[in-house]
């Protein structure tokens, strides 16, 4: 309440303090704008029109048997239908670190330096929500999964976008030390990159690294593709880089990994303070989630190496298979190195709104696909971008693409 009895939220105030249900919108005014995502909508238009939805990025193939199994023989078993442990439980946290310690050499201790979460997604909105004070700056990669600038806000601190340009999308290292203020407190970075497929390389974490302690920032890393990378392109964790450890809190999660995208398994790791202070959030949320699937996916992760250089292969395979596709169709293809999403532009086909593009693309040719305006701070940034997923059947894509290929005619 501000002085004259009117409510005031970040400079908000109702005009005269009469009838809040009538003066002042239900919504508050941290989430103004933040409407229906983008993936809704668009999954919506999809089911309407019978077209193939090539727009959220869920795959149309469950992950390995013997998982799934592993999740029916939790729930028979009684392991995890009652609340789990607030951390998540104990043999999840340890697979966490062991599959930290085979890939990235981190050695995360799963008592104090893991904590499972309901996906990547609350473990984005805890992290936001224990580490920011309000009218906090956060700098993020732009175009931006959406999520982020939702969170941000609703922990009330100020999003600040770094945006990432075609054709190449690397991050400007000078343009970001730019940016950094007295009230930057955060940066949130997202490697391999959704929606623009780069991934950060070393040299490029390295200066986002020294970048960080030199200005004593906390870095939240979303990690959630870490697996999903091709060439000669490599992940590697920001927290193994000198003087990370302490300032920085990686984000993972099963779902892309391992195909189950419906079981919201995720987590975070860091130092035992940071962990710690995530949790005090999470715990606030959902406090626990996905009971019998973290013993399922305690497995996915000690998976043989075989497992996760097949997902890559496979989904390597797709991209080309759409990219090919794509450009046949008269799209220009901006080669994505990692996630399973492909950025395009709409120009050579003589189109020039994304949004626009998207709504009719359904009706015209059968096929639902992302604007990646929305995913822009200024919505001309990325106006004439569009984001394809896939992480679908051959044949699916084979068909999107024959699809396509009208608008080339
Ligand atoms: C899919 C996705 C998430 C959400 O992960 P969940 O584990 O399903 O919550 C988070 N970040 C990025 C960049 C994603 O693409």
């Amino acid at each position: 309440m501000s002085e004259d009895g009117t409510r005031s939220i970040d400079g908000y105030t109702s005009e005269d303090g009469g009838d809040v249900s009538t003066e002042r919108p239900l919504l508050n005014r941290r989430l103004n704008g933040f409407g229906t995502t983008i993936f809704a909508e668009m999954s919506a238009l999809a089911t309407t029109t019978g077209a193939i939805n090539l727009g959220q990025g869920f795959p149309d193939t469950d992950g390995p048997e013997a998982i799934r199994e592993a999740a029916v023989r939790a729930l028979r078993e009684g392991k995890g239908n009652q609340y789990p442990p607030g951390p998540g439980v104990p043999e999840l946290r340890a697979a966490i670190s062991a599959h930290q310690e085979r890939f990235h050499g981190l050695s995360p201790d799963p008592d104090t330096e893991v904590l499972v979460t309901a996906g990547a997604t609350e473990a984005i909105a805890a992290a936001m929500l224990a580490l920011l004070e309000p009218g906090d700056e956060v700098i993020a990669f732009e175009p931006f999964y959406d999520s982020y600038t939702a969170c941000i806000a609703m922990a009330g601190a100020k999003h600040v976008p770094l945006t990432l340009r075609a054709p190449s999308f690397r991050p400007d290292l000078d343009e970001l030390r730019s940016k950094i203020t007295p009230r930057t407190r955060l940066l949130l970075l997202n490697t391999p990159h959704n929606p623009t497929g780069t991934v950060l390389t070393r040299e490029e974490l390295t200066a986002i690294a020294a970048l960080a302690v030199e200005r004593d920032l906390l870095v939240v890393t979303d990690e959630v593709y870490e697996h999903l990378v091709y060439d000669d392109s490599a992940h590697i964790p920001i927290a193994t880089f000198p003087g990370m450890h302490e300032r920085t809190v990686t984000i993972s999660s099963a779902g892309k990994t391992f195909s189950f995208t419906g079981w919201k398994v995720g987590w975070i790791t860091g130092s035992s303070a940071l962990v710690a202070a995530v949790r005090t959030a999470k715990q606030y949320l959902t406090y626990v989630s996905s009971g019998p699937f973290q013993y399922a996916i305690a497995e996915a992760l000690h998976l043989p190496e075989t497992y996760f250089d097949g997902i890559r292969a496979d989904m390597r395979r797709k991209r080309d298979l759409l990219g090919d596709g794509l450009r046949a169709a008269g799209f220009e293809v901006y080669q994505p190195q990692g996630t399973y999403f492909i950025t395009t532009d709409i120009t050579p086909l003589g189109e020039k709104d994304a949004y626009a593009f998207c709504r009719t693309l359904p009706e015209r040719c059968g096929v639902v696909a992302i604007p990646n305006s929305v995913f822009y701070d200024d919505p001309d940034a990325g106006r004439s971008q569009v984001r394809f997923a896939f992480c679908k059947q051959d044949d699916v894509l084979h068909e999107a693409t024959n699809r396509l290929r009208r608008l080339a005619s």
